[in-house]
């Protein structure tokens, strides 16, 4: 069986977050917003008097640190008390993972509204807890995705162009991974095979960024959205979300479970354990070095991670390795590998994640 999921529907553009109110109307009169502190402040009001216009009410619950479940039992005490009909979830990656969160404990439809290009949360039925040092305590999964995703593209392009960097980390990996998955006849997050079109959006997600992805950069933070930053938005949050969900994951996003327990890189974006994930990958794939030197040459052009040490500084000893690789080769995703991986192969991986030009054109 093949399984296809998404959200209801996906919007995007230029001030949409004054639309919100009209945009949820389906979902009822009370709502929740969560986020963090920080984003709250900023995200409130707006959102309450767009609700207004249409007499619906919204009360707002924020936190400060890291996403912990301490923080999400918490909000989720304080949401319930407003009664609502649905959450909105808001923010950056653990702002609305935050929303995401609450919406499961309490059985409720959600809507999210990133406020950064910087995960592919916004689209996806999964969200991320850690412990209070950030380490990663469990990846969790609601039963339906999102019903709206709701992407102001005027306050993506405030947000500074490192949070979008992290964002084309974790998107560039994912034809990568879904093609790896379908080859290796792996499950994708609804625990069936991918489909076509879920093989067909990580691609086009992945040729968007190359194409796209420099302008759009050029255009973070200067608070207007060109053409080529829609483009790279539509690719980081939509197309990576629907393409990672649908696609399945694979060695690239292994690494998240065991790269964290490396010195030095405990509170390293996503993003970029992805990107060095990547070449990991590609390292280990069999038929793949002309696209992995490429792909490595345009990854120090754009400025993400290639190599363990564009991460840290700090050199693993031998059984930090092991028992790194040893979590990573433990993750589902690497059954969604063509062949299977040793210990060795990976560490050595790792260790020299640059491409073997024997036999490559460049
Ligand atoms: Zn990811």
């Amino acid at each position: 069986m093949n399984i296809f999921g998404s959200p209801q529907r996906y919007y995007q553009g230029p001030g949409l977050l004054d639309e919100i109110g009209e945009l949820t109307r389906i979902l009822g009169d009370r709502a929740v917003l969560i986020s963090d502190v920080h984003v709250l402040g900023l995200l409130q009001d707006r959102v309450r008097a767009s609700l207004a216009t249409r007499s619906a009410e919204l009360a707002a619950f924020g936190f400060e640190g890291e996403l912990t479940a301490e923080n999400v039992a918490s909000l989720s005490q304080q949401a319930g008390g407003a009664l609502p009909d649905f959450v909105i979830a808001a923010g950056g990656g653990k702002g609305v993972d935050a929303g995401k969160a609450v919406a499961h404990r309490l059985g409720l439809p959600f809507v999210t509204a990133p406020t950064a290009a910087s995960t592919d949360s916004p689209t996806s039925k999964n969200y991320v807890l850690y412990d209070d040092n950030h380490r990663m305590a469990g990846v969790f999964h609601i039963d339906r995705n999102p019903d709206s995703v709701i992407v102001d593209t005027n306050i993506l392009a405030q947000a500074p162009g490192h949070l979008l960097l992290f964002g084309i980390g974790d998107a560039i990996a994912k034809h990568f991974e879904a093609r790896q998955c379908a080859r290796a006849g792996g499950r994708n997050m609804f625990g069936h095979q991918p489909t076509q079109s879920a093989l067909a959006l990580a691609e086009r997600c992945y040729q968007t960024l190359r194409n796209d992805a420099e302008a759009a950069i050029a255009a973070a933070g200067t608070g207007i959205p060109t053409p080529a930053f829609e483009r790279v938005v539509e690719a980081t949050v939509l197309m990576a979300g629907l393409g990672f969900e649908n696609g399945g994951l694979s060695v690239a996003h292994a690494l998240t479970r065991g790269l964290p327990q490396l010195s030095g890189l405990g509170s390293a974006p996503h993003g970029f354990l992805i990107s060095y994930g990547l070449m990991v990958q590609l390292k280990l794939e069999a038929t793949s070095s002309n696209e992995h030197a490429d792909l490595f040459e345009w990854l120090a052009k754009i400025g993400l991670p290639r190599h363990l040490t564009d991460l840290t500084q700090d050199m693993p000893s031998g059984a930090e390795w092991a028992q790194a690789a040893q979590a990573i080769l433990d993750a589902p995703h690497m059954a969604n590998f063509e062949r299977v991986v040793s210990q060795e192969e990976l560490i050595a991986a790792m260790m020299n994640s640059a491409p073997d030009l024997e036999g490559a054109l460049l």
